[in-house]
């Protein structure tokens, strides 16, 4: 644990070989460079995260080793590949186009070009995001690419290929990179922790791999935030947590529920994922993943497509003999439209709350439906068949005498006690999202349903507030402020975000041009969880600071080096300096550094 800061640079591979998911391609790049095939310009596309910038140095070194191995690997000793492992290589150039674009930024990187290497045969230029360019630049930097001196060689690297431009295109050997496989990421997630002597159990390291989406450094970055998370021991049920993934569990418990017709406990599962701040559009994605993981689990053939550690395969693979393939294919048609129309849905969680009843009615015999299963086609039926005129008749009586029933729709429901035909008691699911029981109310706000429509989640006496708020002045805010309420709104998220309430507290924020924040964070996970809550964090800091201007947003920015490399000793000298006092603490405590 000790010393224990950013994977994602301290595992860097350092050979093709160890280079991870990317076999094939640095497979030719290394035959390439034994037969001297050396072109003058390389593209490498591919998803960011997934090992460009690193073939790039790595390919960088080898080409200027003084004793390349008979594999064709750097030897990682002579004194060209020393000065790279130390970043102190004069052969290699790195120039990172979404922050230097200009003109002048390409020509100064033009002029570098004719001067030749001083040890070693090469020159390597490596343009970070070269579709970021602009378009003089891009010119500026044509002709140099047309013509290059011997010694110079290009690789430029792009997350977006169909941005750049065919001159460029054409004048380069093309290596698209994959996204990496579950199944080697957790791999090498399993090596770092191995390495580090950090616990694991692999079905967190799955999940962990699975949120990276295909990127190996966004994996690590996430397993880093994991690792400080969990004090180095990497449990399932504490990844879940950090990462606010909703457990497989869940999707099981459900999936059971449905297969026994069970609609009551289906919907009550959902207001208990909903009133656990889980996104409402995720989980309805997530249900249709699920259809999709148990279908592929019914045939020995296709397993190898599930990707999910062990412990959860067997679970799948023992819900898939339940689940009759004809409901597999309808269901994952449900919830592909209950996503298609998610958008568009005034009321979603009516939406999902109307597919899950379908969805628990699939495997139900035709005849139990009143029209015998002859008649039109129905795609809802009743949800119960001991309907009695008389209770319905009692149903329909103004909601307001039934308190009882209005407060706790879904435990009536459970008890069979109040029979009532679906589509009423769908609307009085809907007109109670105004009067039911506060839960109710903060899992319909979760799912952003809109009171009016361009101001979702607000109640009125907050829209009042807001409109009048409109027509005051704007207050100057000044970075410290920001940072105050920035802090603020964390404090008073639920308990339940907990995770990334913490990680909000660390979280570099930066006032720019007045009114613009920048909120900074370590990986597309991050960033996305912010982005959900951001018309709420919008609202909070405008509210807060009395200025309607103000706009955050997210950027995912590396930290430098410096900063997150510090040993604890390091880390301790540093907080000393802000306040001596600490010596004297440490003392008087007789306190030791580990
Ligand atoms: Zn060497």
């Amino acid at each position: 644990m000790e010393n224990y800061i950013v994977s994602a640079r301290k595992y860097r591979p350092a050979t093709f070989d160890t280079v991870i998911g990317q076999k094939a391609l640095t497979t030719t790049l290394k035959n390439a460079i034994a037969d001297g095939k050396l072109a003058q310009a390389y593209l490498f596309c591919g998803p960011r995260g997934v090992g460009k910038t690193t073939c790039a140095r790595i390919f960088a070194k080898t080409i200027n080793c003084l004793n390349p191995t008979p594999e064709g690997e750097a030897c990682n000793e002579c004194e060209s590949c020393q000065a790279f492992n130390e970043q102190r290589s004069f052969n290699i150039h790195e120039l990172d186009a979404a922050s230097n674009n200009s003109v002048d930024d390409i020509r100064q990187l033009v002029e570098q070009v004719r001067i030749p290497p001083q040890i070693g045969k090469y020159k390597v230029y490596i343009i970070d995001e070269v579709h970021m360019l602009s378009t003089s630049a891009f010119n500026a930097f044509l002709k140099t690419l047309e013509e290059p001196p011997r010694h110079a060689i290009f690789i430029l690297a792009t997350t977006e290929k169909q941005k750049i431009l065919p001159t460029i295109l054409s004048r380069c050997q093309i290596y698209d990179f994959n996204r990496i496989g579950i199944q080697d990421i957790v791999d090498h997630l399993a090596s770092v922790a191995q390495k580090e002597g950090i616990s694991y159990e692999l079905d967190a390291l799955n999940v962990i791999a699975q949120k990276a989406d295909g990127g190996m450094r966004d994996a690590l970055s996430i397993f880093d935030q994991v690792v400080s998370f969990t004090q180095g021991n990497i449990t399932y049920q504490s990844v879940i947590e950090n990462l606010n993934v909703l457990d497989y569990e869940y999707y099981f418990r459900l999936t059971d529920h449905m297969l026994h017709n069970d609609v009551s406990s289906s919907l009550l599962l959902l207001n208990e994922i909903l009133n656990k701040g889980f996104d409402a559009s995720n989980f309805i994605n997530g249900l249709g993943s699920h259809f999709r993981d148990l279908l592929v689990s019914k045939d020995a053939a296709t397993i190898t497509l599930l990707e999910v550690g062990a412990n959860i395969r067997e679970q799948y693979k023992a819900q898939a003999q339940r689940a009759p393939l004809p409901f597999l294919y309808k269901a994952m048609k449900l919830c592909s439209d209950c996503a298609l129309n998610y958008r568009n849905a005034r009321n979603k969680r009516f939406l999902i709350e109307c597919t899950l009843i379908q969805l628990a009615q699939l495997t139900q015999p035709d005849d139990e439906s009143p029209s015998g299963g002859h008649g039109p086609q129905q795609t809802i039926k009743p949800i119960f068949n001991n309907n009695s005129p008389a209770v319905a008749a009692e149903v329909q009586q103004p909601v307001a005498r039934q308190p009882q029933v209005q407060a706790e729709p879904a435990k009536s429901v459970q008890h069979g006690s109040q029979p009532q035909p679906i589509s009423r008691s769908a609307m009085h699911q809907q007109t109670q999202s105004t009067s039911a029981k506060p839960q109710a109310i903060s899992s319909i706000s979760q799912l952003g349903v809109s009171i009016k429509k361009s101001q979702p989640i607000t109640t009125s006496s907050e829209k009042g507030q807001e409109e009048h708020a409109q027509h005051i002045e704007n207050k100057p805010v000044t970075q410290e402020n920001v940072e105050r309420s920035w802090r603020k709104f964390a404090e008073q998220l639920p308990h339940e975000q907990v995770a990334i309430k913490n990680r909000m507290q660390s979280m570099r924020i930066t006032l720019i041009e007045g009114t613009q924040v920048e909120i900074c964070v370590e990986n597309e996970l991050n960033a996305k969880q912010l982005n959900e809550m951001m018309v709420d964090i919008r609202r909070f800091m405008q509210k807060d600071l009395q200025n309607f201007l103000l706009e955050p947003h997210v950027v995912i920015k590396e930290l430098p080096l410096s900063v997150k490399s510090l040993s604890r000793f390091e880390q301790y000298k540093k907080m000393v300096k802000k306040n001596p006092w600490l010596t004297q603490l440490r003392d008087n405590l007789g306190l030791e550094l580990s």
